[in-house]
């Protein structure tokens, strides 16, 4: 029997494992914000692979935005060696997930198994990725014992919100470094047949318009700041989205309307704050003084970010030679660049091989319209050689109803433990005893 043909059957026969580590997974409700249950998904993690001889770490991102003694955030890194020295493979999953929202028709926390699909929030975003890189991992060095460097599964907190408190904190602390660290696999829910080689960037600022507070009957002593920031939006209608949706990329996006350049207005709120929920009052009568909106604008390769300010500042620019009294304050809250591995890359190129292996067909090629953490192993850990790959669909994340395909995970499970055996065998063309398990 060859290798693959052992490492599939050996995938099949691991099945039941694989939804049932899946179903463990989703009933922790790692709900974020806040933060919750992050230490019993690590001490979850650390206990299973402790016993397939993965060397663990508990690590706290002490100090990173987020982190409190109430909500800690815990990250796990386990490290199995091989026999021989060589490169380290690392699959990076992150164990938070989003609010549940309505319309469920499923328990989101009970990992229901239902016509061969796993329903909970996180099944595909991303729990089922996560356990999936798991069984690929186990059977591999279960098979393998013999094989040259290192395999690490990581857990990390926090990648919906930014990833503060989770990757970017690793990464900080020398765990992505490339003497460590050769190839990343992030099992983020892009398909089985997909390679995602990167994202576009972000830039998002909060602009504030200022006016004068006055009687509401009399506004005409004030001056208000919701109609200077009706002036904004109307000029962003004007030039700025118009813009936009001229500039396209080259970078592989997906879905197709990612191809141009996005703002989103993210929010927007003028005048008194929005009074508490138990008061039943009628508002005061006042001329909005301050108005706030947050943007978010998602950039391309192409773009610099520099031009990608200055666009904003032009709108600003062209408002104010309208309105005499036109004030404000813009500033910038978190920008992260576009990043896009190379399709020569070796990890691109190994897991390609391995989704022809087992899919059938060539591995289509894409980029994320989002960020993910990606971001962090690029800049803080200097990694350029990172894929996100893994099963399940992405439309359905954050969704009610969330699913993963138990198909999809079996699949993708074969074609990471083919890309470790590429990797770290050195080729393909091994035969193997029988599982030494
Ligand atoms: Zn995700």
């Amino acid at each position: 029997m060859d290798y693959g043909a052992k490492l599939d059957a050996e995938i099949e026969a691991r099945r039941d494992d694989l939804i049932a580590l899946t179903q463990d997974l989703i009933r922790i409700p790692t709900l974020n914000p806040p933060g919750d249950c992050y230490l019993e998904i690590c001490e979850y993690l650390r206990d299973r692979l402790a016993t397939k001889g993965f060397d663990v770490q508990l690590v706290r991102a002490e100090g990173a935005i987020g982190d409190s003694d109430k909500y800690p955030r815990w990250n796990v890194v386990a490290r199995r060696e091989g026999a021989h020295s060589g490169e380290c493979v690392h699959f990076n999953s992150h164990t938070d997930v989003v609010e549940v929202g309505r319309d469920w028709t499923y328990d989101p926390f009970g990992g229901e198994l239902d016509d061969g699909k796993i329903y909970g929030r996180g099944a595909c975003d991303m729990k089922g990725g996560l356990a999936t890189s798991i069984i690929a991992a186990e059977v591999f060095v279960d098979l393998f014992p013999e094989f040259s460097g290192a395999v690490e599964i990581s857990g990390t907190a926090d990648e919906e919100s930014g990833g503060y408190g989770g990757v970017a904190y690793l990464a900080e602390k020398g765990f992505f470094a490339p003497e460590r660290v050769q190839h990343v696999i992030i099992p983020e829910p892009l398909n089985k047949d997909r390679i995602c080689l990167g994202h576009r960037g972000v830039w998002w600022a909060e602009l504030e318009t200022f006016g004068e507070i006055a009687h509401g009957s009399m506004p005409f002593l004030g001056d208000c700041a919701v109609r200077h920031m009706g002036a904004v939006v109307h000029e962003m209608e004007q030039s700025l989205f118009p813009a936009l949706a001229e500039k396209r990329t080259d970078m592989p996006v997906v879905p197709e309307g990612a191809k141009q350049s996005t703002l989103n207005i993210n929010s927007m709120h003028g005048g008194m704050e929005e009074p508490e929920a138990d008061y039943t009052g009628y508002p005061s009568a006042c001329v909005p003084d301050s108005c706030r909106m947050v943007l978010d604008r998602r950039f391309l390769i192409e773009e610099d970010i520099k031009d990608v300010q200055a666009e904003i500042q032009s709108v600003l620019d062209k408002v104010k030679a309208e309105r005499d009294t036109f004030r404000y304050d813009l500033r910038e809250m978190h920008r992260v660049l576009p990043t896009m591995t190379e399709k020569d890359a070796p990890v691109v190129t190994t897991v390609a091989e391995a989704i022809q292996d087992i899919i059938g067909a060539p591995a289509e090629y894409v980029v994320s319209p989002g960020t993910y953490d990606q971001k962090h192993i690029d800049r803080i850990g200097k990694l350029k050689n990172c894929i996100a790959y893994g099963p399940g669909i992405l439309d359905l994340a954050h969704k009610p109803d969330e699913y993963i395909g138990v198909e999809d995970m079996v699949d993708s499970a074969k074609v990471m433990a083919r890309s470790l055996v590429k990797i770290l065998l050195g080729h393909d063309e091994i035969t193997v005893g029988e599982p030494k398990i």
